[in-house]
Parts: C-alpha cells; sequence; structure tokens
C-alpha cells in the first residue's frame, strides 16, 4: 500500500475557506469569502472540474439554508439587544438591529448557505482523496 504523503485538508476547515467539496483545492467562489463587492460563483471548480450548480436550480434549494441561518441570526441579534440594554418599550431598537443584522450578515449568508448545501446536504459532491492527490502528483514530487 502507498504511503500518504501529502495532508488531507479537514471538511471543516475547507467549508469555512470555501474550497470544491469533492477535490478541496480548488475555490468555489471568485472574490474573498465575505466581500459585499463580487458574489460571483465559479461555475465548475478550477481544479476538478465539477460542476457547482449540478442541475437548474440547484441553488434554490440554499435559500432554505440561509432562511435557517438568517432566524438564528436575528434570534440572536435580538436577544443579544435585550442582554445589553433591557429594552422593553421601543420595537424600532429591535427592528433596526434586525435590519442591520440582515444587511451586515449578507455576504455570509449567501455564501455559507451555499457552502452548506454542497458540503453535508449534497451526497453526490463527497470528497474524493484520489482527486486531492492526482493534483497533488500531477503538480509536484512525481
Ligand atoms: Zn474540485
Amino acid at each position: 500500500m502507498q504511503e500518504t504523503k501529502y495532508i488531507i485538508p479537514s471538511e471543516l476547515k475547507s467549508a469555512a475557506i470555501g474550497k470544491c467539496p469533492r477535490c478541496r483545492k480548488g475555490d468555489m467562489f471568485v472574490g474573498p469569502l465575505l466581500s459585499f463587492s463580487s458574489k460571483k460563483m465559479r461555475s465548475s471548480c478550477p481544479y476538478c472540474s465539477l460542476k457547482f450548480e449540478k442541475e437548474p436550480g440547484y441553488f434554490y434549494v440554499a435559500m432554505y439554508v440561509s432562511y435557517v441561518f438568517v432566524v438564528a441570526e436575528l434570534v440572536t441579534a435580538c436577544v443579544g439587544t435585550y442582554i445589553i440594554t433591557h429594552n422593553m418599550e421601543s420595537p424600532w431598537l429591535y427592528l433596526t438591529v434586525a435590519v442591520l443584522a440582515t444587511i451586515i450578515l449578507a455576504p455570509f449568508n449567501y455564501r455559507y448557505s451555499r457552502i452548506v448545501l454542497m458540503y453535508w446536504l449534497t451526497p453526490a459532491f463527497k470528497y474524493r482523496p484520489e482527486r486531492y492527490a492526482d493534483v497533488k502528483e500531477g503538480g509536484g514530487a512525481a
């Protein structure tokens, strides 16, 4: 049996930095992960050419993941606001916090809903170590 000479990146770390779910090498997004300016996503992985949108409308499912994120964030933001201010009179404070949290976290929700969908909700995009090995051997030592 051949010895493994490369370190396989962990699933959580690869997901956190937006790498392709199959090879964990190629970037899923064009711009930086939390940028407001560029939210462009690559159509396929630059390393293993995995097509990210596996079928038409695939990313609509990410809306449900995003919905879960937003609800969790809004509850956290509003409970946090209550703990800090003890405000029981004005609904405007909570409304302002909720709107701000939604806007500020939008890039995070957009990208990580897709990442969660591709990493943990799509069995077809399972990690294939041999893809990572191919890349490593093709690019160096041999
Ligand atoms: Zn890939």
